[in-house]
C-alpha cells in the first residue's frame, strides 16, 4: 500500500531490525538498559540538555512534561490547534489537574505574542496559576520562525513562565530551514521529539530537560504505566532513528512539494502550495466530489488517504518519488469519470 494517511506508518528498517536483534537489555525500571541508557545519554548530550528520558509515545513525553512542569491548579498556555491540547485526550486535565488555555495559531502556526502576553494570569485567587507556554514545530506541517522561537523564550523567561516544545517533527523543522535540531531546541526548558514518525523507529519518543525536571518526568512515567523493563530492544531502533535518519526527511519535503504543485494544477483540490513547508500538506477538495467514494477508489488501487473536506497527505520513507505518481495518475483517471 501506498499510504499517505501519516508518518507513523513507516516501517523500521532493515538496520533498526538487527540493532533491536542484537540489543544489550537489562531492567529499565532499575536503571539496568545499556541500551536505553546510551540512547538518553547520548541525545541529552546531543542537545545540550541535562537529562533526556525515553518514553512510549509522544504523547507520554508530553504528559509527563506537562506533568513535571505544572501542579494541580496550574495552567498551560498552547496553541487551539496543538497536539497536546486537541489530540492527546484531555491527559493534561484529566491526568494532572492542569487547565490548558488554548490560544488562536496564526497562518504560520505561530501563537501571536500580545496574545499570550494577555492570557498570563496575575497572581490572585481567583485564577489558575500560569506555569507554562508550550508550542508545536513543526505545527501542521509548518515550521516556526527562528526569531520567533528567541522572541517567545524572553517572553516566556520575562514572566517566570517555563517554554516547552512539542517537537514531534522538530527533525523536520530543522531539516526545512538547514540548522540543527539543537539550534531550535536550544529555545526550550523541555522537549519531546518523536521516533516513530519520519525518523522510522517502531516504538519511542524523548523528553529532554534539566535533572530536576527529567526526575519527576521519570516519576510520573512509571505511575502512568511506562515504566518499561528490556526496552533495550526499542531504544536500539529509536538510537538509529537519531543517529541515521534525520538527514533522509528532505526527500519527504521535496516529494511533498511535488504532491502540492501537481494538486494545486487540478481544479477540484485547493492547495496552499507555499505553506508546504516538510512532509505534510492540506488540500481543500471541491464540493461536487464524494471523498469517501474517492477513497474508496484509491484503495482498490493500492494508495490509503483519510477521507475529509480537507485531505491531510503525508509523505514519508515508504513513499518514493514513483509512488507520488502513481497517486497523481490515480488520482487523475478518477476524476477524469466523476467532473462535476
Ligand atoms: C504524533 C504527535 C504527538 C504524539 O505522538 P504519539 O507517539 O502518536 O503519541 C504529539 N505531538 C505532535 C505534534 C504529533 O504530531
Amino acid at each position: 500500500m501506498i499510504d499517505f494517511r501519516s508518518d507513523t506508518v513507516t516501517q523500521p528498517t532493515q538496520a533498526m531490525r538487527d540493532a533491536m536483534h542484537k540489543a544489550s537489555v537489562g531492567d529499565d525500571v532499575y536503571g539496568d538498559d545499556p541500551t536505553v541508557n546510551r540512547l538518553e545519554d547520548q541525545v541529552a548530550e546531543r542537545f545540550g540538555f541535562d537529562r533526556a528520558l525515553f518514553t512510549s509515545s509522544g504523547t507520554q513525553a508530553n504528559l509527563l512534561a506537562l506533568m513535571a512542569h505544572c501542579e494541580r491548579g496550574d495552567e498551560y498556555i498552547c496553541g487551539q490547534d496543538a497536539h497536546n491540547y486537541k489530540f492527546e485526550g484531555g491527559g493534561a486535565a484529566v491526568l494532572g489537574s492542569i487547565q490548558p488555555q488554548p490560544l488562536s495559531n496564526q497562518a504560520d502556526g505561530t501563537i501571536a505574542l500580545a496574545d499570550i502576553k494577555a492570557a498570563i494570569k496575575p497572581d490572585d485567587i481567583h485564577f489558575a496559576r500560569t506555569r507554562l507556554l508550550s508550542l508545536e514545530n513543526t505545527i501542521g506541517g509548518k515550521v516556526l520562525p527562528m526569531e520567533y522561537l528567541a522572541q517567545a523564550q524572553s517572553l516566556a523567561f520575562n514572566h517566570g513562565l517555563k517554554i516547552h516544545l512539542d517537537g514531534a517533527r522538530v527533525a523536520n523543522a530543522a531539516v526545512a530551514q538547514g540548522v540543527d535540531i539543537s539550534d531550535i531546541t536550544q529555545h526550550f526548558d523541555s522537549v519531546s521529539i518523536c521516533l516513530s514518525k519520519g525518523l522510522r523507529a517502531p516504538i519511542g519518543s524523548i523528553l529532554l530537560g534539566d535533572e530536576r525536571l527529567i526526575a519527576k518526568a521519570r516519576r510520573w512515567r512509571k505511575m502512568l504505566g511506562g515504566g518499561m523493563r528490556q526496552a533495550g530492544i526499542l531504544a536500539a531502533a529509536a538510537e538509529l532513528a537519531i543517529t541515521t535518519e534525520v538527514e533522509r526527511l528532505a526527500e519527504d519535503h521535496h516529494n511533498a512539494q511535488v504532491l502540492a504543485n501537481e494538486l494545486a494544477a487540478l481544479s477540484e483540490f485547493d492547495v496552499d502550495v507555499p505553506s508546504v513547508q516538510t512532509n505534510m500538506l492540506f488540500a481543500r477538495v471541491a464540493e461536487h466530489l464524494d471523498v469517501h467514494q474517492l477513497a474508496t477508489h484509491l484503495k482498490q488501487q493500492g494508495i490509503l488517504i483519510s477521507p475529509g473536506r480537507t485531505l491531510r497527505l503525508v509523505t514519508h520513507a515508504d513513499i518514493s518519488r514513483a509512488d507520488v505518481a502513481t497517486f497523481i495518475h490515480q488520482l487523475k483517471q478518477y476524476l477524469s469519470l466523476h467532473r462535476g
